[in-house]
């Protein structure tokens, strides 16, 4: 069944305030069946919210309205829903005694403006707030058939107003949604739908899509079914499709990091590592290893250079020629003295201008028995991104050698 979500406030339009209301509330009415079809952002404006209400109302069976509550002049919910639904407005003895006695505990008398709060439309209930002064507002169109929920927009007293107060009262779907990731890394946004194919394509069941961020590519696989155990069938041989079509880009599946499975790989395999960082990871690598004590403990050796010159007094970050030999006989040096399986090595890093192109350079190294691979990891882009996509190819390389053993 399809829901859609009104966000209200001129502080978000205008940029002020994210609004993270309509976030919390897709992912938690996804999870009870609901298909989000549609975020509306307003600002407090009478003619565009009565506006949007009644298209919302004819598009979709249920609405969900945060913010407009307070007691302010600017807060006009309650009203333009009355006059979107043409309703009179009427007050809500409950709310009412409420708000006067929320007041009281505070020691506080009550402002009269406070008293507006305490308005719904006529045919609607109150939605008791137990967390504030503003209740909100809960309406049962049959034409359009919708059901209208109006929370109050400070993110906590909805959320505990959504969780206590109006799930039970929500029509139920039938339709039972399960999201799944897969998480892959080593192929190009446009390269993996290329590679997926016919699986991204809309409209499919389960849905696949495709998100980037810091070079790892999330496949996301949204399964639809009338029970939960249809939607991991589903959404199983969807997840083994995937990983036919990219093969060892995929690390895992869920939240987890590629270093945090470099990291289990270790663990498992009794393997330990040493790492050699200069600028082009900045000491990324040994941050993402020592997140946890037991991953940290296959961490044997760990040293930041610097600069280019702190592993050879003349070399220079370009002059690959001075440093890598350097480099390398440390690296050498911890494999075979035993303090470490494998070592990670990345280089100094510098900045080229190209035809108006900024690149940053860079290339990592890893080394260990049977294993010895370096690459170059420059691109355009910020040192941030430079020095995450670094790292990550870093480790994605341990990670596909440690696959293989
Ligand atoms: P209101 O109910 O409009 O008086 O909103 C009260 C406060 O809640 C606002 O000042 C915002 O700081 C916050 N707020 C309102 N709507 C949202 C939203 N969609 N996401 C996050 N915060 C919000
Ligand atoms: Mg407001």
């Amino acid at each position: 069944m399809k829901a859609e979500i009104i966000a209200i406030g001129s502080e978000l339009t205008c940029g002020a305030r994210l609004d993270t209301n309509s976030q919390w509330l897709s992912i938690e009415l996804e999870g009870r069946g609901w298909t989000i079809q549609r975020h509306t952002t307003v600002a407090d404006d009478r003619a565009a919210m009565i506006r949007i209400y009644q298209e919302a109302a004819k598009r979709s069976r249920l609405v969900l309205i945060t913010g407009g509550l307070g007691p302010t002049l600017d807060d006009i919910t309650r009203d333009t829903l009355a006059e979107a639904f043409n309703q009179p407005l009427i007050e809500d003895a409950d709310s009412l005694h409420h708000i006067e006695s929320l007041f009281q505990s505070r020691g506080r008398e009550m402002p009269e403006r406070n008293k507006v709060q305490a308005l719904r439309p006529e045919n609607s209930v109150s939605i008791h707030n137990a967390h504030g002064t503003a209740p909100g507002i809960l309406m049962n169109l049959s034409d359009p058939e919708c059901t209208i929920a109006v929370l109050p927009g400070v993110p906590t007293e909805m959320k505990r107003m959504f969780l206590e107060q109006l799930t039970d009262h929500l029509p139920t779907s039938t339709v039972f949604v399960k999201r799944s990731t897969v998480r892959t890394f080593g192929y190009g946004e446009s390269d993996a739908e290329r590679l997926l194919g016919d699986l991204t394509a809309r409209g499919r069941n389960p849905e696949v899509g495709i998100t980037a961020s810091q070079a790892v590519i999330t496949l996301s696989v949204t399964a639809r079914a009338g029970s939960y155990d249809e939607c991991d069938m589903l959404a199983d041989g969807v997840k083994e499709d995937i990983r036919t079509r990219l093969g060892d880009a995929v690390f895992g599946e869920g939240e987890i990091e590629l270093h945090e499975v470099v990291g289990q790989q270790l663990l498992d395999k009794g393997l330990s590592i040493a790492l050699l960082e200069g600028p082009t990871t900045g000491g990324l690598i040994g941050q993402w290893l020592t997140e946890t004590e037991e991953i940290a403990s296959r961490v044997s050796y760990s040293r930041l250079f610097p600069t280019a010159m702190s592993l050879s007094n003349t070399a220079t970050p370009d002059d690959k020629e001075a440093w890598e030999p350097a480099l390398r006989m440390q690296a050498e040096k911890l494999l075979d003295d035993g303090t470490a399986d494998y070592v990670i090595m990345s280089s100094p890093t510098y900045l080229v201008h190209e035809s108006g192109v900024r690149q940053q350079k860079g290339s990592v190294i890893v080394a260990g028995k049977n294993l010895n691979v370096i690459q170059d990891v420059s691109m355009t882009g910020n040192l941030a991104i430079f020095r995450n996509r670094a790292a990550r190819s870093a480790l994605n390389q341990l990670r596909l050698h440690l696959k293989s053993l």
